[in-house]
């Protein structure tokens, strides 16, 4: 049992609204070897800023390609919105110590603060901001399980700018609310695949029927935005400029530490495309990275949409109308549809390049979970620290509480810190069919990603 006078730390470390960042860290600049460029799909050359410009607005181009800039300003107005929900609180996690018996310290980084209820707000202001300063009309993307839509549409609403979202029409069907909220900040929500875009009506035509998929929809939103005059495509996740954006996270979780005086031995996040994990691990791998410190980061992922932990590092499409630039990445394949899984945040099949390259140079790690361990975890954690976690954020508390019992083995008393991502209030689906021991663990065999990989571009790089 902890004491009082051991609880010198406070529950929540706040940090003071002008100690938000006003730099972002792009943790390529200390990449000794860069990750691997986007690739032209017809020519296989790199993607120049030309080429891009016609997809992504024009500041965002310059820093998807910025290998080199290691601090870049965040641009005032940007700051100005982040002061409405950050800085994000860091949590001691007493209470959940307390449950493990574990003399490991447990920190989180709570992302779920906002009406959005995750980080992908960090990231959706800035890149709708960009679009507007470009004086663009608006914007198109897609969106899973709905979390980046809903964040986008409020960056939108915002600056008034229109956002037009494809959703997988299984999320639009069973998830009603998250649409609504959407519509709610001004944006057009159209299920996908639609007869609205070519690509659309070709998959519709080829699969009558189907409930579409991530892949598919991002096809949808591409072409939308080349396709329509002002507009531009904007992506949730994966891409470098994502991983910029959301190094915010990873910024104020530093300082945060350090006023405290507080070093990190553990650092553990969910991993989806890769945005939040990269975002708070940018800054503890840039002092690995330059050799000031070392620290042990873990990516976290499902064990039915398994991207480091079992799939190739290798060329792929980002997309299912392969019209996106090719990405080096770990990958199963863009025709890979998950088995259905509550974390739909976690299914696309590929991985940030940037987190592809630090993994296959063994700069970090990665494990994967099954969804009932996952859940199990979720409710012991909202028992404990009363926060009701995303399906997805619990991957990161699943192995964040694996090792802090890990340390009450051993007796070590190590400083855990992991990203709780966001609030589950729209997966309570999911939170039911656990409950009623309805819930299944789908694990593929190693002959369905064979499968997936035949499709693999060749590619020589
Ligand atoms: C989208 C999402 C994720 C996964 O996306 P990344 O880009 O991998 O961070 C994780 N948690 C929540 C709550 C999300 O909405």
């Amino acid at each position: 049992m902890k004491t009082a006078s051991d609880k010198n730390i406070p529950y929540k470390i706040y940090l003071k609204e002008n100690e938000i960042p006003t730099e972002w860290y792009n943790v390529r600049a200390d990449m000794k070897e860069k990750p691997a460029p986007l690739l032209n799909p017809q020519t296989l050359e790199p993607m120049t800023a030309e080429e891009l410009s016609h997809v992504f607005c024009e500041e965002l181009v310059k820093q998807e390609l910025d290998n080199d800039t290691a601090y870049i300003k965040i641009p005032e107005e940007i700051v100005d919105f982040y002061k409405m929900y950050r800085p994000s609180p860091l949590v001691r996690a007493y209470c959940l110590e307390e449950k493990l018996q574990t003399p490991a310290k447990i920190y989180y980084k709570f992302e779920g603060n906002n009406t959005s209820g995750s980080h992908k707000l960090n990231s959706a202001i800035a890149q709708a901001y960009y679009a507007k300063k470009q004086g663009l009309k608006g914007v198109t993307t897609e969106t899973g399980a709905g979390q980046w839509g809903t964040a986008l549409s409020m960056a939108c609403s915002y600056l008034g700018l229109d956002c037009k979202v494809y959703m997988v029409k299984v999320s639009y069907e069973q998830k009603p609310f998250r649409r609504e909220v959407m519509r709610t900040f001004g944006a057009s929500v159209t299920p996908s695949p639609s007869m609205e875009t070519e690509i659309g009506k070709k998959i519709l035509s080829e699969h009558p029927g189907t409930t579409g998929s991530l892949g598919c929809a991002i096809s949808e939103a591409v072409e939308k935005a080349v396709s329509s005059e002002g507009y531009r495509y904007v992506l949730g996740s994966v891409l470098n400029q994502v991983l910029l954006h959301q190094s915010v996270i990873g910024l104020e979780t530093k300082r945060a530490l350090d006023k405290y005086d507080v070093k990190a031995d553990i650092v553990i996040g969910c991993a989806g495309g890769g945005s939040n994990l990269g975002g708070l691990i940018s800054p503890f791998m840039g002092e690995k990275l330059r050799g000031e410190a070392d620290y042990r980061i873990i990516a976290v992922e499902p064990a039915s949409c398994p991207s480091l932990t079992r799939g190739r590092y290798a060329y792929d499409y980002c997309d299912t109308g392969m019209v996106c630039p090719l990405a080096k990445m770990y990958t199963l394949g863009c025709d890979y549809i998950p088995a259905p899984n509550h974390a739909g945040g976690l299914r696309y099949h590929g991985m940030s390049s940037i987190l592809s390259k630090l993994y296959d140079d063994k700069l970090m790690e990665a494990v994967s979970v099954t969804q009932t361990e996952v859940f199990k975890a979720a409710e012991e954690f909202a028992r404990v620290e009363g926060i009701l976690p995303a399906p997805e954020s619990a991957h990161a508390i699943k192995v964040a509480m694996d090792e802090a019992l890990r340390c009450k083995e051993s007796g070590e008393e190590k400083n855990i810190v992991f990203g709780l991502t966001g609030t589950g209030y729209f997966d309570m689906v999911a939170y039911e069919k656990f409950h009623d021991g309805l819930m299944e663990n789908y694990i593929p065999t190693d002959d369905e990603l064979e499968i997936a990989w035949k499709k693999l571009p060749k590619v020589d790089r």
